[in-house]
């Protein structure tokens, strides 16, 4: 393949940053561009050593640096990796690439180390996604779960998922090449048993996803309320910072902020709202359309009441807004009204399931208990299998392979021959294979690797 180039690191001011090469031509291109001390020859260094000298164009010296050579197979492209480790400035970077392009590499695309890395079967596409999820990892455990799915504990599950199935396969293909000699081979309830096993351990990987994707993303968490209820206040606490703005006169919260907080390893994407109310002016209608918009979008509602006053025409509005979404029910301000007992009981009779905390968002007070809820919200348990799943697509996959199990099942119970069962599960084995990228078109393959970003 092609010999590409890409700055590795961030850019901006840094102590060092790093340039990174790969392809067959990667050490004769570091080589007509890059003088080491002692005249050492770099072609000869062995695998994973690094030396000392200066990236030069021809004449000019562009900057000091060391270098790094890694051969194929054991670099992380698996081609030959040539790393050229030099200042961290934006400048000095930039014209040490711009000297790599001269002397003969290319541009890399986007995720193109990692896309080569894939290609070359040094990893599957689930490792090449936790690779991504690591570095955008918000918080400790998001990044332990990528880390997992890297180490490839994802792709050994979906790996005796798959064998499983290919199991079946063989005994009916063996039914139906050799009809007399298996005659009787084939018993219909430890086939059916079979098969519910395989979509068992498949619902055991789909379980995870909610507690991956919102380690990935974050939990889109929006706290409403009418005016003075004290949802700014609420923000703020979570947020231990005062960035929203917290006042008195009801209504001046109009804008939106949003801002991510860590809560018990749950990343929280926390968007404060306006105050929604029966107003006149067109900047809180304004306002109230943004609150209905961001409950819209938020999986989790913390939805404040304020207990030192009975309920509001205002209150009840909200409640509207309530029905089939998942909310917390938060009673601040219980440090001037400690149980409120009539609002809880006019919540419980509009939502006789919810879940009900109580706080004080100017005292601190009652928080761990609302923090549990929101983790608990998230299902972050204790006991998560080491392979969590946190992509729709891989998601996707699961959900169609095991559609495609049902149906084997329902073919065998319908009286169809075995050729149909065996086109139902080679069904299932294409979309699991799909998961690890061995059974995926180009096009969702490169599609995948466009999310990356230049250098990785
Ligand atoms: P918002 O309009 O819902 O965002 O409400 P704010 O957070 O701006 O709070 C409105 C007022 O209630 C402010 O004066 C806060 O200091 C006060 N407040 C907020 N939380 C509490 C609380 O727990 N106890 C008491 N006593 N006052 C609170």
């Amino acid at each position: 393949m092609e010999t590409v180039a890409a700055v590795a690191t961030a850019r901006g001011a840094a102590g060092i940053g790093v340039v990174r090469i790969s392809g067959d031509n990667a050490v004769n291109v570091a080589k007509s561009c890059f003088k080491a001390v002692r005249g050492v020859d770099i072609e000869n260094l062995r695998t994973y050593s690094a030396v000392y000298g200066k990236v030069v164009d021809g004449e000019e010296i562009v900057d000091e640096a060391i270098l790094l050579v890694m051969r194929k197979p054991h670099s992380y492209t698996g081609e030959d990796v040539v790393e050229i480790q030099c200042h961290g400035g934006y400048l000095s970077l930039q014209r040490v690439l711009e000297t790599v392009y001269k002397y003969g590499a290319k541009p890399a695309a986007k995720g193109e180390f990692t896309k080569r890395a894939f290609l070359n079967g040094r990893i599957d596409l689930t490792q090449a996604e936790a690779v991504m999820d690591i570095v955008s990892a918000k918080t400790e455990s998001a990044r332990i779960s990528a880390l997992s799915s890297l180490s490839g504990k994802l792709s050994e599950e979906i790996e005796r998922v798959k064998d499983k199935v290919m199991g079946e396969i063989a005994l009916l293909e063996g039914v139906i090449d050799f009809p007399d000699e298996m005659e009787g081979e084939f018993n219909p309830d430890d086939f059916t048993n079979n098969v519910i096993d395989i979509i068992n351990l498949i619902k055991n990987i789909t379980y995870t996803y909610k507690e991956g994707r919102i380690l990935k993303d974050g939990l889109k968490t929006a706290i409403i309320g009418r005016p003075n209820v004290g949802k700014s206040s609420l923000l703020n606490a979570l947020m231990k910072e005062e960035r929203a703005i917290v006042s008195d006169i009801p209504g001046t919260t109009r804008d939106s902020i949003e801002a991510e907080v860590n809560i018990m390893g749950v990343p929280v994407i926390l968007i404060d709202t306006a105050g929604i109310r029966d107003a006149n002016d067109e900047i809180e209608h304004i306002g109230v359309d943004i609150a209905k918009e961001r409950a819209k979008d938020a999986e989790l509602i913390l939805a404040v009441f304020d207990s030192s006053k009975s309920l509001t025409a205002e209150d009840r509005e909200i409640f509207s807004l309530l029905k089939n979404k998942d909310a917390i029910f938060v009673l601040n301000k219980i440090d001037i009204a400690e149980g409120n007992k009539e609002i809880k009981a006019e919540i419980l009779r509009e939502f006789p399931t919810s879940k009900i905390t109580e706080i004080s968002a100017k005292r601190l007070i009652g928080f761990d208990a609302l923090k549990k809820e929101i983790a608990n919200f998230a299902e972050m348990r204790e006991d998560m299998p080491s392979y969590i799943i946190n992509n729709e697509r891989v998601y996707n996959s699961l959900l169609n392979a095991k559609k495609s199990l049902e149906d084997a099942i329902n073919s065998q119970k319908s009286g169809l021959s075995e050729d149909y069962i065996v086109i139902d599960l080679r069904e299932a084995l294409s979309s699991l294979g799909e998961i690890t990228g061995e059974t995926l078109d180009d096009d969702i393959i490169n599609r995948i690797f466009e999310d990356f970003c230049i250098g990785k």
